[in-house]
């Protein structure tokens, strides 16, 4: 069973060795409205994760713990953590993403020892945003391991997903964008097996 964790607006927040028994984190990124929040609830199994903050309330990352085993199985320290960062994209003319981002995020993302992989989530519906550019760029700089998830891959016909991913691959100059739906749970499956891939 998941469990929620607590919610970080501080680096002096974020939770510690007693808490996560160093496992492995997986942190989720995305703009605004991309299907952060459907997109975990449905890997949780369980409407744990709220719909991103908008602008004005307090934005936070939110942990997550994973247990295995169930009932009386159920391991005693957290196998996977999942860690929900804020929505970015509010700004009209973007700058840069950790202008926007409060102070507490870029430390995450660059010191954080157990984060394991970032999940960047880009909505296959729109054009390419400049925006999950910035980020992804920001990954590749930093050589931390992330893996971009195109989200909402439902409510398109196969032809036109295909060429979004093509466009989005091209844009973001990544080989690999793995397509989801929180609707239908299509590619939820591949998704679990990078994560599972994480835990060994
Ligand atoms: P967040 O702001 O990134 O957390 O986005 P939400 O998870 O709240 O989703 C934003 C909107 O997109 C909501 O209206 C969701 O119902 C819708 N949505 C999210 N995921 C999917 C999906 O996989 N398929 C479809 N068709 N709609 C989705």
């Amino acid at each position: 069973n998941p469990v929620f964790m607590l919610s970080a607006t501080d680096v002096a927040h974020f939770p510690s060795e007693s808490k996560t028994a160093n496992a492995p984190e997986v942190a989720f990124l995305g703009r605004s409205n991309v299907g952060k929040s459907s997109l975990i609830n449905s890997l949780l199994g369980a409407k744990l994760a709220h719909t991103s903050s908008t602008p004005g309330r307090t934005r936070s990352i939110n942990f997550f713990a994973l247990y295995e085993g169930t009932g009386s199985k159920q391991k005693a320290q957290p196998s996977l953590i999942f860690a929900d960062l804020p929505g970015y994209g509010y700004a009209k003319i973007s700058k840069s993403i950790s202008s926007e981002w409060p102070q507490f995020i870029e430390p995450y993302l660059t010191e954080r020892e157990t984060l394991a992989l970032a999940i960047c989530l880009v909505d296959t519906n729109i054009p390419p945003q400049a925006s999950d550019t910035q980020l992804i760029t920001f990954f590749k700089q930093m050589q931390r391991p992330f893996l971009v998830v195109g989200t909402k891959a439902d409510r398109l016909s196969n032809n036109v997903l295909s060429k979004s991913l093509a466009a989005l691959r091209q844009a973001h100059e990544v080989d690999e964008i793995l397509p989801i739906s929180a609707k239908t749970d299509a590619g939820t499956k591949v998704l679990w097996q990078h994560l599972m891939e994480v835990m060994d």
